[in-house]
C-alpha cells in the first residue's frame, strides 16, 4: 500500500487553491482539493466578481444623468435590485462551475467537504473520510471581522451578507474607511441609497497616498456620501425594520441597513493547526510562511489570505503558482511582491502602484511631485463636477517613477497599464518621450510638467 493517498492535498478551492491544485496536478502530482463552500472562493462567490457587477449598475446611475448634456433624453429610469441580485447569481454560478470544471480537467480529485488536520500528514473530511497526503497546501483564505461584541451586533451585516439582501435598503450605514466599506458606500449611493459612512480615524483610506484619501473623500461627499470620521458605531438598536446606530461620538444615525467592512482575518480556527504543528505569525495572525509559502513544518505551505499578507486575487493565484512549480515543478520561484498594482472600486475609482508620496520622501533625499487635478472632458457636457487626479512621485536624483496614484474614471485600467512601466524601473524621462494620445484622460501622465 502506498504511503499516502495523494502527493498534494489542497485545502480551499479559492482563487490561490484552484491556481496551484491545477498546476501541481499539470506538473504530474496526484492532487485532492477540498472545498467546503463554493468553489471559486471569496473572490468569485463574494468578492472581486459580484462587487465589480454591482459596481457597474451602480454607475450606469450616473451614465443616464450624465446623458442630459449630450442632448439625450431618457425616461424616467428605474432599478430593480431583485433583477440585478438574481442576473449577478446566475453568473457567478456560471463561473462556480467553470472553476470546478477547469479542476476536475487538470486531473485533480475534488472533494465537497471541509477538511481539518488531524495529524501533519493526515487530514479529515466532514464526510467522514481520511487522507494521508505527502505534501499539503492551506489555502482557506479570510473572513469578515465583527469587531467587539457591542450591543445590537446581531443586526450588523458585513460583506458575506451584502450580496443577498432581499432588498435595496433606502438607507444604509457602513461603518468601515477601507477598501470594501468606500467600494459599497459607492455602489449604494448610485443606486440612490442614502450612505453615512462611520471612520475611527480622521480621513479615509488610511495607507493611500494623502493626496489621494482627500481627493476620494471630497468625490464622495460632493456624491452625497455622509462620511462622519473619528467615531465609531457603539450600539445598534432596531426598532420594528428600522435601526438606530449610536457613535461614540454621542450622535446616533437611523438607517434600514447596518454594515461594518473592518478589515478580515485568517480562517484559520478549527483548522487543525496545532495538530499540524504550524506556526502562527506573531505581527498578524496569520500562518507563518518563508519566501516560498513555506510552513514551519517543510512539508505544509500556505498562500492567500490565510498568511494575511497582501490579500488580493492575483497575489493568491501568484503564490499558487508559485508554490506548484516550486514543489512540483523543480522549479523554485519566489513571488515578487514590490510594485503590486492595486484598485479600490470607489466612484470615482482609485488606481495605486508604487510609493506614496510620504513612503517615498522617508527612503529617497529627493522626491519630485508632478500632480494634475482636472475636470474631465467629459464632464464639460454633461455638467458633472467631478475632478480627476493624477499623481507621480518620482526619484529626483535617478528620475525613477516610484508611484503613479489616480482617481478618477477607469483609474484601475489605466494603474494596470502604468504598473508595467513602473516595474521597469521607467524615469520621468520616459514618460515625456512617450506621445500623448489626444484627447485621452491617460495623456495628462505624458505631459505633466
Ligand atoms: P479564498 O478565495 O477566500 O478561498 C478560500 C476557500 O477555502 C473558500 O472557498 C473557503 O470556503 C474554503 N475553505 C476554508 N476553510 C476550509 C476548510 N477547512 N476545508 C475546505 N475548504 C475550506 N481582491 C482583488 O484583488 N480585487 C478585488 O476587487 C477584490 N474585491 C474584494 C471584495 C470583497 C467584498 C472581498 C471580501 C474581497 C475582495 N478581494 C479583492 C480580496 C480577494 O477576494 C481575496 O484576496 C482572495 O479571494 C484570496 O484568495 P484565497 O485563495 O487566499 O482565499
Ligand atoms: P481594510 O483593511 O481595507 O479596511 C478596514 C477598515 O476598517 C479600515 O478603515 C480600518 O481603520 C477600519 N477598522 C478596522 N478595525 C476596526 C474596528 N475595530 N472598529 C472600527 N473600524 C475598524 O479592510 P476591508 O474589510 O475593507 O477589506 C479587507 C481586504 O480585502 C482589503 O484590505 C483588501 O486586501 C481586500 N479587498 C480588496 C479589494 C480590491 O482590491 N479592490 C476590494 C475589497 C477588499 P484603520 O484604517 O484606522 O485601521
Amino acid at each position: 500500500m502506498a504511503e499516502f493517498d495523494t502527493d498534494l492535498f489542497v485545502i480551499g478551492g479559492g482563487s490561490g487553491g484552484v491556481r496551484a491544485a491545477r498546476i501541481a496536478a499539470g506538473h504530474g502530482a496526484r492532487v485532492t482539493i477540498a472545498e467546503e463552500y463554493r468553489f471559486g472562493g471569496t473572490c468569485v462567490i463574494r468578492g472581486c466578481v459580484p462587487k465589480k457587477l454591482m459596481v457597474y449598475a451602480s454607475h450606469i446611475h450616473q451614465d443616464i444623468r450624465d446623458a442630459a448634456g449630450f442632448g439625450w433624453t431618457i425616461p424616467e429610469a428605474h432599478f430593480d435590485w431583485q433583477t440585478l441580485i438574481a442576473n449577478k447569481d446566475q453568473e457567478i454560478a456560471r463561473l462556480e462551475a467553470i472553476y470546478a470544471a477547469n479542476v476536475e480537467k487538470s486531473g485533480a480529485r475534488i472533494v465537497k467537504a471541509r477538511a481539518v488536520f488531524e495529524d501533519p500528514h493526515t487530514l479529515r473530511l466532514s464526510t467522514g473520510e481520511t487522507v494521508r497526503a505527502k505534501y499539503v497546501l492551506i489555502a482557506t483564505g479570510g473572513a469578515p471581522n465583527h469587531g467587539e461584541m457591542i450591543p445590537g451586533i446581531e443586526h450588523v451585516i458585513s460583506s458575506n451578507e451584502v450580496f443577498h439582501l432581499p432588498v435595496l435598503p433606502k438607507r444604509i450605514l457602513i461603518q468601515g474607511g477601507g477598501y470594501i466599506a468606500l467600494e459599497f458606500a459607492c455602489i449604494f449611493a448610485g443606486l440612490g441609497c442614502d450612505v453615512t459612512v462611520v471612520y475611527r480615524g480622521d480621513n479615509i483610506l488610511r495607507g493611500f497616498d494623502e493626496d489621494v484619501r482627500t481627493h476620494v473623500r471630497t468625490e464622495m461627499e460632493r456624491a452625497g456620501i455622509t462620511i462622519l470620521t473619528g467615531c465609531t458605531v457603539a450600539k445598534v438598536e432596531k426598532l420594528g425594520d428600522e435601526f438606530t446606530s449610536h457613535l461614540s461620538s454621542g450622535s446616533s444615525v437611523a438607517s434600514d441597513q447596518v454594515m461594518f467592512a473592518i478589515g478580515r482575518h485568517p480562517n484559520v480556527a478549527n483548522l487543525g493547526l496545532e495538530k499540524a504543528g504550524l506556526a502562527m505569525n506573531p505581527d498578524n495572525g496569520g500562518i507563518a510562511v518563508n519566501e516560498f509559502c513555506q510552513t514551519s513544518v517543510p512539508h505544509i505551505y500556505a498562500i492567500g489570505d490565510v498568511t494575511h499578507r497582501m490579500n488580493l486575487t492575483p497575489v493568491a493565484i501568484r503564490e499558487g503558482h508559485a508554490f506548484a512549480d516550486t514543489v512540483f515543478g523543480k522549479r523554485p520561484v519566489q513571488v515578487d511582491y514590490t510594485d503590486i498594482p492595486t484598485a479600490v472600486f470607489s466612484q470615482p475609482e482609485v488606481g495605486t502602484v508604487g510609493l506614496t508620496e510620504s513612503q517615498a520622501r522617508a527612503l529617497y533625499p529627493r522626491v519630485d511631485i508632478y500632480k494634475a487635478d482636472f475636470r474631465p472632458l467629459k464632464a464639460t457636457l454633461s455638467g458633472s463636477k467631478v475632478r480627476t487626479l493624477m499623481k507621480l512621485i518620482v526619484d529626483g536624483d535617478s528620475d525613477r517613477v516610484l508611484g503613479c496614484h489616480i482617481v478618477g474614471p477607469e483609474a484601475g485600467e489605466l494603474v494596470q497599464v502604468i504598473a508595467i512601466a513602473v516595474k521597469m524601473k521607467a524615469t520621468k524621462a520616459d514618460f515625456d518621450a512617450t506621445m500623448a494620445l489626444h484627447p485621452t484622460a491617460a495623456e495628462e501622465l505624458v505631459t505633466m510638467r
